[in-house]
């Protein structure tokens, strides 16, 4: 049986050192958040951040704009909270409607207040190992890691999935520890052979329970990203944990697992931001 790793226990412990610090160092630091449109589940998610700042003693600031917002209206005021000093991080929560440039929307974004890390020179300086704003997801399971005391160095690990966000950051993090690593995507050939090669195998494709005991070794690192609408409508990953679970060594859940660290990472980014702005 796989050993649980626990990423509501440990975000809750990642967010009680960000209070403490804030605390600590009496911080004011601020966090925008621009919720374009009303879809359902990005607005559950803006609540969760909403919630993790008051749990961090960051204030949040939110901005609720219409779902026929321009590229125009949403960079004017991207451009008004870049000059605000109570505001350290901006988040755009996406997706983002039909109509909008959402490369140009993440490049509007001040770089000392991308706390999303989707800034092409943010993930530029994540695959140089040169960064302070780190992709929140791909941090958020190299904490997990951490936490676990789950060494990387030398291991083979296989990230399935190669999005900016996501895939690539994922992968360049675990080189940045000495992994042995190879990226997977929908073309690669053999997926299965492949990732029955992980000491680590990172599921980041968003396709429900893709991940069966066929592609994972005995007593692997399974690290699930995906979030999915399953049987029932029910949540669930890229890992079909009821098959994995038995042979693996270390599984994350889903829900509890990438998801809160993901978040707590987000107000890792917003404090650290706030200090790189008093440099
Ligand atoms: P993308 O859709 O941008 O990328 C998915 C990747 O999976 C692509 O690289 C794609 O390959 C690859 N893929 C798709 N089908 C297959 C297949 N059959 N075999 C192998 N590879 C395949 O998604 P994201 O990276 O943004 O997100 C991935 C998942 O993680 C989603 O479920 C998303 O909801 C979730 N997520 C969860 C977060 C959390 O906090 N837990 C945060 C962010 C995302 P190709 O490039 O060839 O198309």
């Amino acid at each position: 049986m796989a050993k649980i790793l626990d990423g509501k226990a440990m975000s809750a412990a990642i967010k009680d050192e960000i209070k403490a610090e804030i605390e600590r160092e009496s911080l004011r630091v601020g966090l925008a958040v621009i919720l374009v449109g009303a879809d359902p589940a990005s607005q559950i998610y803006v609540n969760w951040k909403k919630k993790d700042c008051e749990e961090c003693g960051i204030k949040s600031f939110e901005h609720v704009l219409p779902e026929e917002t321009t590229t125009e209206e949403l960079l004017a005021l991207i451009d008004t909270l870049n000059a605000n000093p109570e505001i350290n991080g901006i988040l755009v929560q996406q997706p983002l409607p039909k109509q909008i440039n959402v490369t140009t929307v993440n490049e509007r974004i001040n770089a000392l207040k991308d706390v999303d890390a989707f800034r092409a020179d943010t993930v530029g300086s994540i695959t140089i190992g040169n960064f302070t704003l780190a992709s929140c997801t791909p941090a958020g399971v190299m904490e997990m890691l951490r936490r676990g005391n789950i060494p990387v160095a030398g291991k083979e690990c296989v990230v399935v999935g190669r999005s900016n966000i996501v895939g690539k950051p994922m992968a360049m993090m675990l080189l940045h520890e000495h992994g042995t690593v190879t990226i997977c995507h929908s073309r690669t050939a053999n997926l299965a052979e492949v990732c029955r090669r992980a000491d680590i195998l990172v599921a980041a494709i968003g396709k429900a329970n893709f991940i069966t005991a066929d592609y994972v070794k005995k007593g692997a690192v399974i690290i699930d990203v995906g979030m999915n609408r399953g049987e029932g409508n029910k949540v669930c990953g890229d890992v079909d944990f009821a098959s994995v679970e038995p042979l693996a060594g270390w599984i994350t859940p889903v829900p509890g697992g990438v998801g809160p660290m993901t978040r707590a990472m987000l107000m890792k980014n917003t404090l650290t931001a706030r200090k790189l702005q008093s440099l």
